[in-house]
């Protein structure tokens, strides 16, 4: 009676030096009988084709050999977040306005961190203003403000200039801005977490104009031993009133991590201060979806703008879980290695279009089938 055949599944990627490759025998992989066997082999190095011992076996009907296709498997949260979708739509339907005589649209500065949407948008029309240097005259032109915001003085400028505003601040940094003004009204003293270039504290900065910035640990209690100082300087002698009140707010994106160190620090010389929790889950959601995928994957493809920091932090992550990764704005820059990899994870950052996604997804199934 004829034997079934024995299927042997063979999903581990080869390295350098396996028998295979270095020496052209099967015989440390598969000790036993060949005959009526199959080898199922994994896409690493090209598969069956890439491995000239296997591909003459299976040619003489010796040992037939297949290739299994390469798994593409998502992270579970990817790509744009609600504010970048949303001010990028915004973007487009003003767009499509501006097509009509006379329309201009202009964003204050560059709208997303992805340089085909950017691309895109100024082929139809939308320019980035550079808040440093505004045309003299807006009138006629709507201006968008972007998912970071700006301040209160450039809106009021963007105004005065005949701009009319067309406001795509994410409502989740718009609770921030209102917040700051809010406690700098009530003559609160506010720290602010955050990166002292990112466009978003900038903007918040605006709201509360005496707030200090701290980007970390050491700096927050620095700067809070400081105030400290200055508040019981001001006190006169021997008058036991409290102190000024004092708060912390966070940029959006910040790490919740370095947050609570941050927090830490400035408890350390001002405990009375307000600890508000203004970090969105867009960021973190990314992130833990990544690390998850990362235990199901054997390399993983980044999707996104190489000026995004969320995105590049996607990469760091996915190099921390021990697997190769690679960073890639479009299809045309997905390397060839990627391909060669049984399952291989993607992820985007929150400013990458889902169409950049889906094109870079195809380009992997295109390498790896070979085309
Ligand atoms: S990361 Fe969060 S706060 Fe920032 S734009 Fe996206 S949704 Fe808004």
């Amino acid at each position: 009676m004829e034997m079934p055949p024995v299927f042997i599944i063979f999903y581990k990627r080869f390295r350098k030096n396996d028998s295979i490759a270095a020496k052209g025998t099967l015989s440390p992989l598969l000790p036993a009988k060949q005959a009526n066997s199959a080898l199922i082999m994994s896409p690493a190095r090209g598969g069956v084709s890439g491995y000239p011992v296997l591909s003459a076996y299976s040619a003489a009907g010796r040992f037939p050999c297949y290739t299994v296709p390469m798994r593409i498997i998502r992270a579970g949260v990817l790509g744009y977040c609600m504010g970048v979708r949303r001010a990028v739509e915004l973007a487009y339907r003003e767009a499509a306005k501006s097509a009509s005589p006379g329309g201009r649209v202009y964003t204050v500065g560059p709208l997303i961190h992805n340089p085909q949407v950017l691309e895109d948008l100024r082929r139809r029309g939308v320019e980035a203003l550079d808040g440093a240097g505004l045309p003299g005259d807006l009138s006629g032109s709507a201006v968008i403000i972007r998912a970071h915001g700006i301040t209160p003085e450039l809106e009021a400028e963007l105004v005065r200039r005949g701009a009319a505003i067309r406001d795509a601040t994410c409502p989740k940094v718009k609770a921030s801005q209102m917040k700051a003004r809010a406690l700098y009204r009530a003559g609160c003293r506010l720290f602010l977490a955050g990166e002292r270039r990112h466009g978003e504290i900038i903007g918040i900065q605006g709201y509360a104009p005496d707030c200090v910035i701290v980007a970390s640990r050491d700096e927050a209690e620095k700067e809070a031993a400081a105030l400290a100082r200055e508040f019981a300087a001001a006190a006169p002698q021997g008058n036991s009133a409290a102190p000024p009140k004092t708060a912390l707010i966070a940029q959006t994106t910040f790490s919740p991590e370095e947050y609570r160190a941050i927090a830490g620090g400035i408890a350390r010389h001002l405990p009375e201060t307000e600890i508000i929790n203004t970090i969105c889950p867009a960021t973190k959601d990314r992130q833990e979806s990544l690390r998850s995928l990362c235990s199901a994957v054997d390399a993983v493809v980044i999707v996104g703008g190489r000026d995004s920091a969320n995105t590049r932090r996607l990469l760091a992550i996915a190099e921390s879980c021990g697997k190769p990764a690679w960073l890639v704005e479009n299809a045309a820059a997905v390397p060839r290695e990627a391909a060669a990899f049984p399952a291989v994870g993607l992820s985007a950052g929150a400013s990458t279009p889902g169409e950049v996604i889906d094109s870079v997804e195809a380009a992997l199934r295109r390498l790896a089938s070979g085309a």
